[in-house]
Order: C-alpha cells, then structure tokens, then sequence
C-alpha cells in the first residue's frame, strides 16, 4: 500500500510543485517589470520629505500610501490611530566652545538627541571627558555636576556597532543624571561632519537630560584640547519644542484571502523616518517596497488564499509605536496571524530572513522561499532582533521574518543629513519587491502555516536562547516583557 501510494503520489506532488514554481516565477516577472516604485519613492521623499509623527510632513505621507496603495490596486485601504505621549521638533540648537580664556572660540556643529529634553541658553558650561562614559570612566573623571560631558563613540562599520551605540547610551545617561551633570554631547559615529538624529527613548517619553550629537571631527578637536590641559567651556541653546500627546496612524491595505480571509499575513516597512534628510533608505524604499509588492501580486492574477494585510507603520522611530499599538487594537485576532515579514534595513541585497529566534519555523519556511534561490536569498538565521516593527509579533508568539541585508551604503547614511533618494538602489529594491511578494503570497497560500503561535513561557525561552533578554535589559526594554505591559500574557 505504501509503495503504491508513493508511486501514486509522486508525479501528483511534482506537478502541484511545478504549478506553485510556475506562478511565482510569474510574480517575480510582475515584480521585476517597469512600475511607481522609483516615481512613488521619488514623492514620499523629495515632495514630503522627513516624516516625524505630530508632523503635517507625516499627515501628508500618510495620504500618499492610502493613494499610492489604491493605486496598486489594493481591495481595501484605511488607517488606524493611536497616540505617542509627547510631540518632539528640534529649534535652533546651538553649541559654541571656547578656549584658553576666551581667545579662541568656535561653532561646534550640534544636533539635539530627539525626544531629549530643552536646555535655555546657558553660558560658560565646563566641557568635560568622560571617555565612552563607563562607570570607571566616571569615577576617574571626578565631579561631573553641571559639566557638560564629551562621550567618546566607535564609527559606525557594521551591525554589531549599532547595536554597540543603543547599548552605551543608557548607562551614560544613568551616570549623568546620577552626578547632575548639564548635558551630554556624544561624538557622532560617522566621520566627515555627518550629523544625524538618533534617540534613545524607548515609548516617545521624554528623556532625563539634555543631549547633543556633536560632529565627530569637533568632539575629537574638543577631546585634543582638554587632554593637552585647556579647559574648555561651551555656550550652549537647545530650544527644542515638546509637546502633549500626538496622534499619528498605521496605514493598512489588503488582498483579501479567497479561501481562508480571517488568517492573514502581514508585509510592514514603517512610513515615517527622520528628518534631517529624507528617509530614503530607512525606510521609504521599503515603504514603497510594501505597496510595489501588493501591486505585483494583484498583476499577477494570482489569488491568495489567506488574506495579506500590507502594512505601513508609523512611530517606529520613537520606538516600534504604530506596530506596538497594532499588535495590541488587534491582540485577539492574532491567533489568526500566519507570519510577518519586515523590512528595515534600506537597499543593501538580502540574504535571507531572521525568524526571531524560533527554530521550528525553519524547514516550513525554506521550503516557500525556495523560488528565492534564484537572488540567493533564502538563508534563515533564528536570530532575534529588537530594532523593528516585527517585534511586538514576536512578543505576541506570532511566526515572524525580518529581511537580512548586507549594510551596504545603510550605515553610513542612517538617521543621517544624507538618507536622501540618490542613495537608493533600485535594481535591487525591485529584487526586494519580488521576494516580499514571493514570500507574503507564499505563506498566505501554504497548506499549513509554517508554525504555531507560540505561549508566553515558549517566547521567554527563545529570548534566553538568542539572548535577546540582555540586549533588552541593557537599551532598557525588558521591564515592559516582565511585567506583562508588553507581549502575550499567558
Ligand atoms: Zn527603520
């Protein structure tokens, strides 16, 4: 019976497969062809420009993907509100430092840390190093009340460095506060006078002290000059403009499933960004990556069986907000949640997804992405990240993927004056367009999901095993996990 059933039942599988690799080499081809990408890009960045939530720039980028979405022929498309605690907007922040007396003084170029607190202007401020602002750093330095303290940062190369600086703010800060220090300037991580916005709130609150970003080619002046024995004052204004609480939205649009449209899958990029350049590479190309994959799919002809929600978030950067709040408005359908698949990390190739620390969604999932092979695409790390909107899914227990991509030109662009669209690499977007479509249409399609919704105790264990628990512990995220504020309760 066996052996008969085998015999049986394999030209029917080959020709099931052959039919599924048929179809998605269709997509592909959809998704590879001339579309709005460039010209939708083109407009969310150089005609909205940055998109800061509270923003009439965000208001206005929030129209564009409902248009755009309706454009790519979406079934339906509508937003979904929620509230950041406070509205943050940089003045005209200003740091000058001065020297051996008062003989020689500069401009030092300075942005605000976003979501930091306002300083008013404030005269003659001992400037003073703390090295990268270790406790022993600290304690050699001495008194730090009413200094303003110079952090000592490592360039920006690659992942593990970013990670390196979210990790070494909160202690500083701690530090800082601890001794009543003035303010903080950290040295920008990027050379050549690249200033960029970086926060280090976690849920749009306030942070505890003021704090600057100084270009790196000034700290380390700066640095030189109190190491040769020159005290150094500064004169510093960060007039930064903070408000109550703002509303911003998610923008949602859908395929709806032709089978099973109460499962869904989830696609997200996040919509807003910073806003000293104009968020090109994070994360408007993945943006409009979104809305070109909802548009390939439905050119395609091809129908997904469970319903795809494409999803643009907002408040990522103030802290995964928008998809926070999603996975909260919408907790109880999340058993109902097949896999998330997220895009963040600008047009550098992609390598494959991390599955958020879960093993066990692996062999389902190499087998959907297997049409990947073809863009080497379809490597699977059980990784566990913290830095985008998959996250509060995986909190949630739901199966999810973030994009891995090589850093390419993303690092030294992030957050910075220069994310602008001419960074942007659209052969290989369009790539990322037709793996997202791919992967999305494959896993609303599967005969069976490529794995469970996963209990509180089986999430805590994934955590422990990618030790994603100390990473949390140190950019102060865990707390929200162990008092059951965030994530599946049971
Ligand atoms: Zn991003």
């Amino acid at each position: 019976m066996l052996r008969k059933f085998a015999w049986l039942g394999l030209p029917l599988l080959s020709l099931a497969l052959f039919a599924v690799n048929n179809d998605m080499d269709r997509l592909i081809q959809e998704a590879l062809k001339p579309s709005p990408l460039e010209n939708n890009l083109r407009r969310l960045t150089d005609e909205v420009g940055g998109r800061v939530p509270g923003t009439p720039a965000m208001q206005r980028a929030v129209d564009w993907g409902v248009a755009a979405f309706k454009d790519a022929g979406a079934d339906s498309v509508h937003t979904e509100e929620f509230t950041i605690q406070h509205g943050w907007a940089e003045g005209a922040t200003s740091v000058t430092a001065a020297t051996y007396g008062e003989a020689t003084s500069f401009p030092v170029r300075a942005v605000s840390i976003a979501w930091a607190p306002a300083l008013a202007p404030t005269k003659h401020v001992p400037v003073m190093d703390v090295g990268e602002g270790t406790a022993a750093e600290f304690a050699k330095a001495g008194d730090v009340s009413g200094k303003l303290l110079l952090v000592h940062t490592r360039v920006l190369a690659n992942w593990a460095d970013l990670f390196w600086e979210y990790e070494q703010a909160p202690g500083v800060i701690a530090l800082a506060v601890k001794g009543k220090a003035k303010a903080i300037a950290f040295m920008a991580t990027r050379d050549n006078d690249i200033l960029y916005r970086h926060t280090n709130a976690v849920f749009g609150e306030i942070d505890l002290l003021p704090m600057v970003i100084v270009a790196r080619e000034d700290g380390e002046r700066l640095a030189r000059l109190l190491a040769a024995g020159n005290p150094v004052w500064a004169d510093l204004a960060i007039p930064n403009k903070i408000s109550g609480p703002i509303k911003s939205w998610n923008v949602v649009a859908e395929l709806r499933g032709s089978e099973k449209p109460d499962e869904f899958v989830v696609l997200g990029a996040h919509l807003d960004s910073w806003e000293l350049g104009t968020g090109a590479l994070d994360n408007g190309c993945n943006s409009a990556l979104v809305i070109d994959a909802l548009r390939a799919i439905k050119a395609s002809g091809l129908k997904p069986r469970r319903t795809i929600r494409f999803i643009l978030f907002s408040g990522e950067e103030e802290g995964l907000i928008g998809s926070r709040m999603y996975a909260v408005d919408h907790r109880v359908e999340l058993d109902k949640a097949v896999g998330v698949v997220i895009y963040d990390s600008g047009t550098g190739k992609t390598t494959g997804f991390s599955t958020g620390g879960r093993k066990d969604t692996i062999a389902a999932t190499q087998t959907l992405i297997a049409p990947l092979e073809q863009f080497g695409a379809t490597k699977l790390t059980p990784s566990a990240e913290s830095g985008t909107d998959h996250f509060d899914f995986m909190l949630e227990g739901v199966p999810t993927f973030v994009a891995d991509q090589d850093e390419s030109n993303y690092l030294v662009n992030y957050h910075a004056v220069s994310d602008t669209y001419d960074k942007v690499d659209f052969p290989q977007l369009k790539k990322h367009v037709a793996e997202a479509a791919v992967f999305s249409l494959a896993l609303a399609n599967a005969a069976e999901r490529v794995g469970p919704r996963l209990s509180r105790a089986q999430i805590e264990e994934t955590m422990h095993e990618t030790h994603l628990d100390q990473e949390l512990k140190a950019m102060g995220m865990w707390d929200d996990w162990a008092s059951g504020k965030r994530g599946r309760a049971k």
